[in-house]
């Protein structure tokens, strides 16, 4: 008896998709399954999570030789998601299921019962089977809703391998089973922070603003408890909210990571914190079997906050330079590369000090300990900081509780001030003051020598770098598009130029 049976699934590198074609050739002989075009360990596995669910469900496998072949051949397989479609490939070659009358995608592990469960990474898949020109996609029943995210797509939900072989037209009456259920999707923490919240640090406040209408990366520096986490923490909030496109990709990079997307995209911008304890692996990317993203590519169109950067790893901030350069970050494996989008702001938090009492006193740390700690961020980082402000406790009674600025006036107050530079920077590639080149600055938007007087002053007395004076021009920019007027003034110079000192001397 011999037989042949075609499935349809999709494989990814980074958030790009492949199509994927499984034919099974079944032919009599030794009973023996050989899998091959590049099958990852899971891959290879497939095998007794497929017969064994065949068996379960009551279907026939093919009894003799089968050779389940993956295209193209040269593409590495990892992932369990491959399970269905090689399921319903090898039930075709034994005359289950019927051959496809339409573009189908099929995602899906089996469990040795027959059961379908979620997969990560659900939705880049499917965006992926979208872009390879399949019109229906079948998934397990708890993906259902991540899928239909995408458009152009007719989504089927499956509990089962036998429900799934029904819905492609097989003969069969499956028994109804328990869909395995997906995890929750996690609430974000800084979905409901106000900035409201923040009693006195006006200059902190006005820096977080500011950093927002430019998307300048910003750098706080002060004690322990002077609330530089609850400053980062409502960054994200006053960012303009995601386009569908962004909000996708960055629903796309959390189910890679596991996470399976809400039934509605999220528009806030993300905000990832990773602890200086963290590997290299979860900031970066990586990880045995499917590449999974990272820290800085899940902070993709939003924030990346690194709380006490000097203790971050030398070697892990160094693993930086390349996403802060070109917005994108590669992982490389022994099974292949991948590459993520990964352009996010960059806030970073230090204590002025290693022992975090600089400037109070009370502080042990002799000069060079100082220079030694904030010398671990010279270099790639610093360099592309255009703001840093000095984050102080707040002393009860004296900071009063007035003025306080919502985040829905921040907010407002940054949407406005964007579409100020996004019109100024019409016909480039930026969108933002805070992306502009400072060469491209220099030429194409010079300012009056009246303007430059205090920067060239600094200059010469080297308090100042140019790559320093680009940065204080590129936020005065900021500045004069948060007040609504055309160009930058001597106040703003000045105020910029205060927001670059942040690191004690
Ligand atoms: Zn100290």
């Amino acid at each position: 008896m011999s037989g042949f049976g075609r499935a349809e699934c999709v494989a990814l590198r980074g958030l790009e998709g492949v199509g994927v074609q499984i034919e099974v050739h079944a032919s009599s002989g030794l009973p023996v399954v050989h899998i091959v075009g590049l099958p990852g360990p899971a891959v290879q596995q497939a095998r007794h999570r497929t017969w064994s669910a065949i068996a379960r469900m009551g279907l026939t496998a093919p009894s003799g030789r089968v050779v389940i072949n993956l295209t193209p051949a040269s593409l590495p397989k990892a992932g369990t998601h491959f399970d269905l479609a090689m399921a319903i490939a090898v039930l075709r070659a034994s005359g289950v299921v019927p051959p496809d009358d339409e573009a189908t995608a099929l995602l899906g592990e089996l469990g040795l019962d027959g059961r379908l469960r979620p997969v990560a990474g659900t939705l880049p898949l499917a965006r992926a089977a979208a872009e390879a020109g399949m019109t229906r996609l079948v998934v397990p029943t708890a993906s259902a809703d991540e899928a239909s995210l995408v458009a152009g797509l007719r989504v089927l939900g499956a509990p089962s391998l036998a429900h799934a072989a029904a819905l492609l037209g097989a003969e069969l009456e499956p028994e109804p089973v328990e869909p395995v259920l997906a995890d929750p999707v996690p609430a974000r923490a800084h979905a409901a922070l106000d900035l409201a919240d923040v009693v006195g640090n006006r200059d902190a406040v006005d820096a977080l603003e500011v950093a927002a209408a430019g998307a300048h990366h910003l750098m706080m520096v002060g004690p322990p408890g002077a609330g530089k986490t609850m400053l980062a923490m409502r960054l994200p909030g006053i960012l303009p909210p995601l386009t569908q496109v962004q909000a996708l990709d960055v629903a796309s990079l959390r189910s890679l990571s596991g996470e399976p997307a809400a039934p509605t995209l999220d528009l806030l911008p993300p905000f990832e914190h990773p602890h200086h304890s963290a590997t290299a692996v979860s900031l970066i990317g990586g990880g045995s079997g499917a590449i999974r993203p990272g820290a800085a590519a899940r902070a993709t169109h939003g924030v990346l906050f690194l709380d006490e950067a000097p203790e971050f790893p030398r070697t892990v901030l160094d693993m930086l330079r390349q996403p802060l350069e070109s917005g994108t970050i590669t992982v490389h494996r022994a099974a292949g590369a991948a590459s993520f989008p990964a352009r996010f702001q960059l806030l970073l938090a230090a204590n002025p000090c290693p022992c975090g009492q600089f400037g109070s006193g009370d502080c042990t740390c002799a000069p060079q300990q100082r220079r030694r700690y904030f010398g671990r961020l010279s270099g790639p980082l610093l360099d592309r900081v255009d703001l840093q402000v000095r984050v102080d406790r707040v002393v009860p009674g004296v900071d009063g509780e007035r003025h306080r600025r919502t985040t829905a006036d921040a907010a407002s107050r940054v949407t406005e001030a964007r579409a100020r530079a996004a019109h100024r920077l019409h016909g480039t590639e930026w969108t933002a003051m805070g992306h502009v080149p400072g060469p491209w600055l220099r030429r194409s938007l010079p300012l009056d020598r009246a303007l430059l007087a205090p920067l060239e002053r600094a200059l010469e007395t080297g308090s100042l770098t140019m790559r320093g004076l680009d940065r204080t021009v590129r936020v005065a920019w900021t500045m004069a598009d948060l007040d609504a007027v055309a160009s930058p003034s001597l106040t703003h110079i000045g105020r910029a130029l205060a927001l670059r000192k942040g690191i004690p001397a």
